[in-house]
């Protein structure tokens, strides 16, 4: 009996993941007219452990993607406020706001608006195996023109690719849970301790997610929150758990490229930031609109480009916030020069979210970093 031949069939670009990453990108790709197939492993709903903090940027993104939030589905944030102990700094965006979003809540309306676009999308449909530039998906093999990296933290296209790279800092373990609780205020309030950060944010009028970061060697437990984190303890007493607890790891990672030949990596598949920053939906984002692009006039040089000034100002914001993270005196002097003054929290958020350009931001972390160690000495020398 001959062997049967599977059909083949064309397309200008298969994406890997349909996670937020792919499915922007796979938007952003067919909005400028490409084919575009996309296979995801999971099933939806996806449901994935996440802040769910949707910084001003990434809603820039998202309503330049076409995806609309309707009415009830996500809380606008205007800023960040960090609390460890008695002191509390908050910084305020510059104008657009943030959006508190349940995780399962985007990936509904990215997937809507992925099929309104008409992408082809196959659920339930590991891709296991690229070889002479063919990939099955279910039933079919394809031989895509480009072929995106959109599958996460642990890519697989990354390592066919040979774009693999180890791990620039020590991986995190992060786990959220929902309360049914009307939020308090209008920020994302990052609770600090030792090796240890609680985000809050707002995703609905009666419902705050709370993720609870720590490190992969001493991992606390979210069930622990309570004696962990005592002030945002009291705001929870007598609010119920909306749902389960989910888990997952933030590693920081760092690639030579984000493309080689016709395949192109986007998303954490491409690089990832630690949690802390709250960036990497927005990274995504951005990415995709830049991506799309470059598919469609066929050079992913400016891609590269722009992957790396998107990324550039979170990745240097995570490596100052995780200094802060295992030491206390610095983390103590450091919240305290940025509650003095609030103007330039503000001003150093607005560079995190691409608002001003870097040179500001240096200007103001180097006075940041000056004010902290004078304040750091001065509480030194009064515990003498
Ligand atoms: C605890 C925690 C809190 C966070 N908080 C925030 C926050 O508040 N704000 C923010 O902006 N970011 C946050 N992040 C980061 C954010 O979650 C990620 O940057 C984002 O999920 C990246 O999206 P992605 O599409 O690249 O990857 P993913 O969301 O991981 O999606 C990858 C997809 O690829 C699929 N896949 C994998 N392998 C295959 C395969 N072989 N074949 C087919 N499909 C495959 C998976 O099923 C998955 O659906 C947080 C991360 C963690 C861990």
């Amino acid at each position: 009996m001959r062997p049967q031949i599977p059909p083949r069939s064309e397309c200008d670009a298969v994406i890997v993941g349909g996670g937020p990453a792919g499915l922007a990108a796979a938007i952003a790709a067919r909005m400028r007219g490409l084919k575009v197939v996309v296979a995801d492993a999971a099933r939806i709903p996806v449901h994935k452990a996440c802040g769910e903090g949707l910084m001003p940027d990434g809603v820039q993104a998202l309503r330049q993607l076409g995806v609309v939030l309707g009415a009830g589905e996500f809380r606008p944030f205007v800023g960040i406020r960090f609390v460890d102990g008695g002191v509390s700094a908050q910084g305020r965006f510059a104008s657009a706001a943030g959006a508190g979003v349940r995780r399962a809540v985007l990936h509904r309306r990215l997937v809507r608006r992925a099929a309104e676009v008409g992408v082809e999308i196959h659920w339930g449909c590991p891709v296991k195996s690229f070889s002479g530039g063919c990939l099955r998906i279910g039933d079919r093999t394809l031989r895509p023109r480009w072929l995106v990296g959109a599958d996460g933290l642990h890519s697989r296209v990354r390592r066919w690719a040979g774009l693999e790279r180890g791990w620039s800092a020590q991986p995190r373990i992060g786990t959220r849970i929902h309360y049914r609780v009307e939020p308090w205020t209008d920020l994302v309030e990052v609770h600090w301790r030792q090796h240890c950060q609680a985000y809050v944010t707002p995703v609905a009028a009666d419902e705050i997610c709370v993720a609870l970061m720590t490190n992969r060697d001493a991992p606390e437990r979210i069930e622990d929150l309570s004696a962990l984190f005592p002030t945002l303890a009291a705001r929870l007493r007598g609010a119920q758990p909306s749902d389960s607890v989910r888990g997952a790891a933030s590693l920081t990672r760092k690639l030579r490229a984000v493309a080689s030949g016709r395949v192109v990596l986007i998303g954490d598949a491409a690089g990832s930031v630690d949690a802390i920053t709250g960036q990497g939906l927005s990274m995504a984002l951005r990415q995709a609109l830049v991506l799309g692009e470059a598919l469609a006039r066929g050079d992913l040089a400016p891609y590269a480009a722009a992957h790396r000034r998107i990324t550039r100002t979170p990745r240097m914001m995570a490596r100052m916030l995780l200094i802060l993270d295992g030491r206390p005196h610095l983390r103590h002097a450091a919240l305290r020069a940025l509650a003095a003054r609030p103007a330039l929290f503000s001003r150093l958020l607005a560079a995190h979210v691409g608002a001003i350009n870097p040179p500001v931001m240096i200007r103001d972390l180097a006075g940041l970093t000056a004010r902290t160690l004078v304040m750091g000495a001065a509480a030194r020398v009064a515990c003498l």
